[in-house]
């Protein structure tokens, strides 16, 4: 392809892709003729689509178009055909439309190419319906040679109101970036996410980053609340103790007092666990 019709080309894609967000692989439509065409003329027919879109490519083919090659008893032809993907169109394959038809009715969608096809077609009726239709690149053979149609008015029109719609919003906000007029509501939704997204912070640590729990057994389970509950109490009884303690802190003379009467209370006690304890022994050793 000489380098001046590749560099129009690129630019007309590139209206397809910003304004009608097109992507890649691009799907392309090929119709009954040209894939005759191709097989008579031993062109290779999707080599030739992703050079002239300069991107990968998709061909695909209707239901109607296969039925129209089986017709035409070219064996090669109707190979290659299925090695595309087929675009189911609805149309029972004995009652098929013709190829126009049913190329149409898939791509025009109420007005809109809605499935965003790249049409190739050897029918110039049919490519100049669908020139009406915003969006729709269109492609055909040209004595052995894949040409691009240019940007139909329709898609023209489109593309000219979009890049108004940015001046007036602002280029430098990449919300409005290749949105249509009637996304406001998308534009809406993304401001929405945007406010939920701040208020929702990661309150909580990171669950990757916190140990499991130990799945505990019925038993072992009671046990351990059995021991957390005397735990508690001995906590409870030293807290005690000590309040009692700060409470009489009024005097020095009071003070040693106490602890004189602490040390011989401890004392006491002490000397009863001994008591218990080697009472304890001897029932044990009788
Ligand atoms: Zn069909």
């Amino acid at each position: 392809m000489r380098q001046k019709r590749a560099k129009s080309y690129r630019k007309q894609l590139l209206v397809y892709t910003h304004t009608f967000k097109f992507r890649q692989p691009y799907q392309v439509l090929v119709d009954d003729q040209i894939v005759l065409n191709a097989t008579t003329s031993k062109f290779n027919l999707v080599k030739s689509l992703s050079q002239t879109l300069q991107a990968e490519v998709k061909p695909m083919i209707t239901q109607c178009c296969i039925q129209a090659l089986y017709a035409t008893e070219n064996q090669n032809a109707i190979n290659l055909a299925k090695s595309y993907e087929r675009r189911r169109c609805n149309h029972p394959p004995n009652d098929a439309k013709a190829p126009a038809i049913c190329i149409e009715s898939v791509v025009n969608v109420d007005g809109e190419n809605k499935h965003r096809y790249v049409v190739a077609t050897q029918d110039i009726k049919l490519r100049r319906k669908l020139r009406r239709v915003p969006g729709v690149p269109l492609l055909h053979i040209n004595r052995s040679v894949m040409v691009m149609e240019p940007l139909s008015d329709a898609s023209a029109r489109i593309s000219r109101k979009m890049e108004q719609e940015k001046l007036f919003k602002g280029l430098n906000d990449p919300k409005y970036a290749g949105l249509k007029k009637n996304d406001e509501a998308d534009i809406e939704d993304l401001k929405n996410q945007e406010v939920r997204k701040r208020k929702s912070g990661p309150k909580e640590p990171n669950p990757l980053s916190v140990k499991k729990k130990k799945k505990q057994t019925d038993t072992e389970s009671g046990n351990k609340n059995k021991e957390d509950i005397n735990k508690a109490i001995s906590i409870e009884e030293s807290n005690k103790k000590k309040r009692k303690r700060r409470h009489k802190k009024k005097n020095k003379e009071n003070q040693i007092e106490d602890n004189s009467k602490q040390e011989a209370e401890n004392v006491e006690k002490s000397s009863e666990v001994d008591e218990t304890e080697s009472l304890e022994r001897q029932e044990h050793s009788d």
